[in-house]
């Protein structure tokens, strides 16, 4: 899946945006919350504490007006995201026997997923994984399936892999899908 990298980093680029606007949100309010001195009090009573809050209020709403509407385009952005990714289901979540005999045989029932220091994972493979997320989009097909042992299963969850492990995963076949057989993993449904 090649274009697996501009998925990825698509994505990575929109999380650290959020984040980075959250930050700048809450230090723009924390910033218009200090002491300002051109702002004083015209005397005791009802009138000078609204006054002062009146003040308070109005520069914190400028001070988020920038942040927040950048928040807000980010939000749309990343529900127009979550909306194709769930158009693009796969309307069969599960494999196929098929799909699973030919899967586990292909990986000679052996986790294939990445252990400690990129080596493969040792234990035996109890599940079939989309290595493209299902609920992401990805295939319920044999190009989309790695056979994974019950815990690099959990431990992967639902998140996009990186083009690193894709990359490391299609090396490690190479070593042992037999001959004719394909080493390429990952496919995503179409819009
Ligand atoms: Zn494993």
């Amino acid at each position: 899946m090649v274009e697996l990298r501009r998925i990825y980093w698509s994505r990575q680029t929109l999380k650290l945006a959020y984040s980075a606007t959250i930050l700048w949100l809450g230090f723009s309010i924390l910033l218009s919350l200090m002491p300002n001195s051109a702002v004083t009090a015209s005397g005791p009573g009802i009138s000078g504490v609204t006054g002062v809050l009146q003040g308070m209020a109005s520069r914190v709403l400028e001070a988020i007006a920038l942040p927040g509407g950048l928040l807000v385009a980010l939000a749309i952005v990343a529900a127009v995201v979550v909306g194709r990714d769930v158009r693009r289901r796969d309307p069969v979540r599960r494999f196929t026997r098929q799909q699973r005999r030919e899967g586990m045989a292909r990986a000679a029932g052996q986790c294939e997923m990445e252990a400690g220091f990129r080596r493969r994972c040792s234990r035996p493979a109890e599940h079939g994984d989309h290595f493209y997320p299902w609920s992401k989009g990805g295939s319920t097909s044999l190009q989309n399936f790695v056979a994974a042992c019950a815990r690099c299963n959990r431990a992967k969850g639902a998140r996009i892999p990186s083009p690193g492990q894709q990359e490391r995963i299609q090396e490690r076949r190479r070593n042992y899908v037999l001959p004719g057989g394909s080493v390429g993993v990952g496919e995503r449904q179409p819009l």
